[in-house]
C-alpha cells in the first residue's frame, strides 16, 4: 500500500482507497498508474493554459508600450496615467501567472519524482 494524490482534489489518499475521502471523487478501479497519467495529463494542460495566458499579457504590454508612444508622439510629450495603468495590470498579471505556473510545474516535477519511486 502506499500513498497517493487523489486526481480530482490532489490531497493525499491511500492507493487501496476507492473513494477519496476529502472530496468524494471514486476512484473505481483505474490503476495507480492511470491515476498518475491523468493527473499528469491535467497539469500538463493547466500549464499549457498557462502559458497561453502568459502570452497574452505580453501582448498587453506591446499595447500599453504603442499607447504610450501614441501618447508621448516619441517620448516628445507627457502621457496621460492610462498606458501606466495598462502596464500595471499587465505586470500583476504576469506575476500571478508565474507564480501558478512556478507551482505547476514544481507539482509534475514531484509526480515524475514520485514515479521514480516505484
Ligand atoms: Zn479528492
Amino acid at each position: 500500500m502506499s500513498i497517493i494524490n487523489c486526481p480530482s482534489c490532489n490531497e493525499r489518499i491511500s492507493s487501496q482507497a476507492m473513494l477519496c475521502l476529502h472530496c468524494g471523487f471514486k476512484r473505481g478501479d483505474v490503476s495507480e498508474d492511470e491515476l498518475k497519467e491523468y493527473r499528469r495529463r491535467e497539469l500538463r494542460e493547466h500549464i499549457y493554459r498557462l502559458k497561453m495566458a502568459s502570452y497574452g499579457v505580453l501582448s498587453l504590454f506591446l499595447v500599453a508600450f504603442a499607447w504610450y508612444w501614441k501618447e508621448t508622439q516619441g517620448f516628445q510629450y507627457r502621457s496621460t496615467m492610462g498606458p501606466y495603468l495598462l502596464l500595471a495590470m499587465g505586470a500583476a498579471a504576469y506575476l500571478v501567472i508565474r507564480l501558478y505556473l512556478f507551482k505547476a510545474k514544481s507539482a509534475l516535477r514531484r509526480l515524475a519524482e514520485r514515479s521514480g519511486f516505484f
